[in-house]
Order: C-alpha cells, then sequence, then structure tokens
C-alpha cells in the first residue's frame, strides 16, 4: 500500500492548506550537479522532498500564519530562503525567487476566489478528481500539462485521509525525474528519435515539447501497467516504482545487482528485493535492460517547476 512517511496528524485542519503549500514549491531538490536540499530536522539529516516536508512543519507549527493564502501574498524569496537554510550545511534551495513567486500566486488566486482553505476548492469541484485537477491549473505552480503536482498533491489528500473522491480512478500517477530514468532504464519507455536520443546520453537540455513528451510516455506507460497487472491504481503503483528508483535505481551508482548498505529503500518494500538467490538486489533487475550495461541513461535535463 501506498502511504505517507510523515503525520501531519498535529496540523488538524492546516494540514491540507500545508500540503498545498508544500508541494507547490517541490520540484528540482536533486539538481543534476548540484547539491541536494538538505538538514537536519529533530536530529535527523533529511533530503528533498522529506526535508522540505519537516521543515516547514516545523515551522508552521511555530507560526501557524505560514498556512494563511493571505500570508502567500507576502512571501518573499529571502523569507523562503531563511526558513529552508540548516544552521550546518547552509542554505541549499535553488531558484527561491520563482519558488516566491509561486507561492505569492497561490495566495493571489486563493484570495481572489474568497478561499483560505484549499478544502473550499475541494467542495467546488464537487469532489471529483477530474474537476480539481481543471481548477488546479489556474496556479501557476500546478500549470504543468503532465500534471505532475497536481497528481501528487491529490494522492497526499487521499493517503493522508484528508479527501475522498467521487471518481478516485483518474487519479494518474505523479511523473517526475526519478520516474523518467527508472523508466527509461528499465525499457518500458524507450526513445527511438536519434536526436532526442542522443541529448538524452550527453545530457543536453530538452525542450518543453521534449519533456511533455518523455514525461507523458511515463505516465501513460505506469497507467498500463497498473491496468495490466491487475492493480488497477496508478497513484499506487506510482509510490512503489519512485520508491525504488528514488533508492536503487539511484543517478550515480543504481543497487542493480546486490543493495548496498547505505540503501534508503523503505521496509515496507523491502520484500521486492529478496530473492531464493542472496544478495537482495533491484526488484527489476532480471527485466531491466540496464541492469548490466554501464551506459545507462538518466532523466533528461530540463529546467523546470513543473517537477
Ligand atoms: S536493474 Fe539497475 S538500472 Fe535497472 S531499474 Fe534496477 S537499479 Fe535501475
Amino acid at each position: 500500500m501506498d502511504r505517507e512517511d510523515v503525520s501531519l496528524d498535529d496540523l488538524s485542519t492546516a494540514a491540507g492548506n500545508f500540503l498545498f503549500l508544500t508541494v507547490a514549491i517541490s520540484h528540482q531538490t536533486s539538481p543534476m550537479g548540484r547539491r541536494p536540499l538538505a538538514g537536519d530536522v529533530g536530529g535527523t539529516r533529511r533530503h528533498g522532498w522529506d526535508f522540505l516536508v519537516a521543515r516547514l512543519k516545523e515551522a508552521a507549527k511555530r507560526d501557524p500564519s505560514l498556512l494563511e493564502p493571505a500570508r502567500w501574498r507576502t512571501l518573499t524569496a529571502e523569507a523562503l530562503e531563511n526558513l529552508l537554510r540548516d544552521r550546518r550545511l547552509g542554505g541549499r534551495l535553488t531558484n527561491a525567487v520563482e519558488r516566491a513567486t509561486l507561492i505569492r500566486d497561490l495566495g493571489d488566486v486563493m484570495v481572489r476566489h474568497g478561499w483560505s482553505d484549499v478544502h473550499s476548492l475541494y467542495e467546488a469541484s464537487g469532489r471529483s478528481v477530474r474537476t480539481i485537477l481543471s481548477a488546479l491549473e489556474e496556479f501557476q505552480a500546478y500549470s504543468d500539462p503532465v500534471r505532475k503536482k497536481s497528481h501528487f498533491f491529490l494522492a497526499l489528500m487521499r493517503n493522508n485521509g484528508i479527501w475522498k473522491y467521487v471518481d478516485e480512478e483518474y487519479l494518474g500517477p505523479p511523473v517526475d525525474y526519478h520516474e523518467v530514468r527508472g523508466h527509461l532504464r528499465i525499457g518500458t519507455v524507450r526513445v527511438e528519435a536519434p536526436d532526442l536520443l542522443a541529448k538524452l546520453r550527453h545530457r543536453q537540455p530538452v525542450d518543453d515539447e521534449e519533456d511533455t513528451a518523455i514525461r507523458s510516455a511515463v505516465f501513460e506507460a505506469i497507467v498500463l501497467i497498473a491496468d495490466v497487472s491487475g492493480l488497477k491504481d496508478a497513484s499506487r503503483l506510482h509510490y512503489l516504482f519512485w520508491h525504488i528508483f528514488r533508492s536503487v535505481c539511484t543517478r550515480e551508482q543504481p543497487h542493480c545487482l546486490e543493495l548496498r548498505r547505505d540503501c534508503t529503500l523503505p521496509l515496507r518494500y523491502r520484500a521486492l528485493a529478496e530473492f531464493s538467490t542472496a544478495p537482495s538486489r533491484c526488484p527489476f533487475s532480471d527485466v531491466c535492460m540496464s541492469a548490466r550495461r554501464s551506459d545507462r541513461l538518466n532523466e533528461h535535463a530540463f529546467e523546470t517547476h513543473y517537477y
């Protein structure tokens, strides 16, 4: 089962606004060639999304106004950088100006509609995935044509028991760079255009159209696999893929044929890596077309706030 690793119980009714805000600025937290967003929260070192959630939650408990749309309208890049600066590691947040702009836009749209809580959007959309997805397009942070943040936000709201949908079957997978890297390596998605393949191999930036084409293909692959496998829940399958790609199919040194001691795969997915013969290895190693190759593809290079 997909589930979240951070409890939001202590945020009470503000949990929806918390997730809406956090997902809006959750993109490119491990940019290629740069140090990942990281820091210590509660004595534990966290990276990327895990750090973002833990640090913002800590800040929101100290100052609940952080979760109010009226406050979002005035948030500056400097204030955001200060919120996410770590005492030991320093400031690692990239594109703070753009992220703050996205937050101010969240506030502007919410206030324009007279909404102080994202729950109003849910009710105004008849609790329908399809209608909420369309409504979210009005926010810059959620305007991705492949809707990565939108599907992610809706899955988080469902998995935290905050929202239920009348048409849950339309909840799709949020496709980010971990998903792209894993599927390109396994071969569930193959790039046949020579020019695009060359860009992937040489880590040259792709354009908007190519980014949408690659991620749409990955989206469709996950939906198809969820369907033919009988799971019938693309969002749930995404969580499985995402955790394995993030922890096992890492960018530089994937654990194809043996999980290393530092592997961060959550315990609930560990059984998938156990086979009748030792050692534990990547669950996809028997079918992956890159398992024994040294020229594995990485995700495409693309600067964006979509994912
Ligand atoms: S076998 Fe290796 S390349 Fe293939 S999905 Fe697993 S970790 Fe990635």
